[in-house]
């Protein structure tokens, strides 16, 4: 063995092992001719389950029963384990007394929520680097869209210039995301945080790329709202999270009317009915609830805590230096960057390969070497523009524009990756 290698075999074994998944002993056919163990570095879009959480989410399937509706003793089980998983979030969020946790489906359905129960006149202000489940929800508002900053501190200086021109009596939110799921940078949440309370307004972190590589505390960030997604923390499709300040959740229409979310309903002698709405999360829960979704978000957020965040972000700076070293000797490799190459990020990392197609790149990767990695504009057409200086074709919702190899180009590749990579 040759002492490089023995270096880097040395480095290898220095950062912690990759937490079980599900998938990762899969076998895929390649074109070329027989099959290789398939490597998953799309985390970003949707991270593998860990096995914790399937073995957890095994162990309690076979025995649910109705949440809140029902005195036998499964669908009491079946309650505790829903209530049991609004604390754990409660607790991986450290969250303020009094901050009420919302299950949705997803961030996109946070978001959402949060912008179904904005007070009448309230003004917004986005970056136009936000992924769309971040830049579109808010469309019923008055939207200010920011520009893209090009240093985290000229974001700070760019919504502090916003937020000046405001009219200072009405409520107004600002929608920040915590990691960047083109670039992986991470924003200067608490800063911006603390400039939106300055002006009066309040803050919302989209924490969908954040949640599953950094701990996120509402208190010490001192967000008014956050929003993720389990299916990007290691838990299956179907559940996210709200969580935050209860007042504007509170003095808001339900999300969904319906059983769950009203307290009592009373018919009137004209005919129609009157709602009494529940105060609680449970206000913008209505329907029976996605138990079995909350309670695997609650398993993985428990086993990200016993993992050990800085035992998670030690391996993913490794694995990001790891593939920058690897891509260091393709010249045509730019990788994709609002701060500059050197600024921190999760274990997301997006570059083009200049004169090629990136979306025949990636189906090059997946035939011929099996590994899965992203292709297009990642729902994020506006960033995507700014970083390739160019007007991206899409073709379809996320994007996965034509271009022939040799021309400018018009899209790029994502790998990502995480506890379990
Ligand atoms: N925000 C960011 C930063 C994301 O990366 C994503 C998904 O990729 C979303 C929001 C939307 O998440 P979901 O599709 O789970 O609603």
């Amino acid at each position: 063995m040759s002492v490089s290698t023995a270096s880097a075999v040395a480095a290898d074994q220095a950062v912690c092992a990759p937490l079980p998944v599900l998938g990762r002993d899969v076998t895929v056919p390649l074109v070329t001719g027989g099959e290789v163990t398939y490597a998953a570095l799309d985390y970003a879009a949707s991270a593998p389950a860990l096995q914790r959480v399937w073995d957890d989410v095994a162990a309690y399937a076979p025995y649910y029963g109705s949440v809140h509706r029902g005195a036998g003793y499964l669908s009491q089980l079946s309650t505790d384990l829903f209530e049991n998983a609004r604390r754990t979030v409660t607790e991986f969020l450290d969250c303020r007394d009094g901050d009420q946790v919302v299950f949705t489906r997803s961030t996109t359905d946070s978001l959402n929520l949060l912008a179904a129960a904005l007070p009448a006149g309230c003004q917004v202000f986005v970056f136009e680097t936000e992924h769309h489940a971040a830049l579109l929800p808010w469309r019923d508002a008055r939207v200010t869209y920011l520009d893209a900053p090009r240093s985290p501190r000229q974001a700070v200086e760019t919504l502090k210039r916003a937020l000046a021109e405001r009219d200072p009596h009405g409520p107004a939110l600002v929608c920040v995301t915590g990691a960047s799921n083109v670039t992986g940078e991470l924003w200067p949440v608490r800063e911006l945080a603390a400039v939106a309370h300055a002006h009066g307004a309040r803050i919302v972190l989209d924490a969908a790329q954040l949640a599953p590589h950094h701990p996120v505390s509402v208190r010490d960030l001192d967000v008014d709202w956050v929003a993720f997604s389990g299916h990007k923390l290691y838990a299956p499709f179907g559940s996210g999270v709200l969580a935050g300040r209860a007042d504007w959740l509170r003095e808001a229409e339900p999300y969904l009317a319906g059983g769950g979310a009203s307290r009592k309903v009373t018919r009137r002698t004209d005919g129609g009915v009157d709602v009494q709405w529940h105060d609680s999360a449970a206000r913008h829960e209505a329907g029976s609830p996605n138990v079995i979704g909350a309670y695997a978000l609650a398993s993985a957020c428990k086993a990200l805590t016993e993992a050990g965040f800085d035992t998670l972000v030690a391996r993913e700076q490794y694995l990001v230096a790891k593939v920058r070293e690897g891509l260091a000797d393709v010249p045509q490799v730019r990788f994709l960057s609002l701060f500059g190459d050197d600024a921190p990020r999760v274990g997301v990392l997006s570059f083009v390969v200049e004169g090629w197609n990136s979306s025949h790149f990636a189906a090059a990767l997946s035939a011929e070497y099996g590994i899965g990695v992203r292709d297009g504009l990642f729902c994020a057409h506006p960033l995507v523009s700014t970083l390739l200086g160019s007007d991206p074709q899409t073709q379809g919702e996320c994007g996965a524009p034509e271009a022939a190899p040799g021309e400018k180009s018009l899209n790029a590749i994502r790998v990502s990756f995480g506890a379990g990579t």
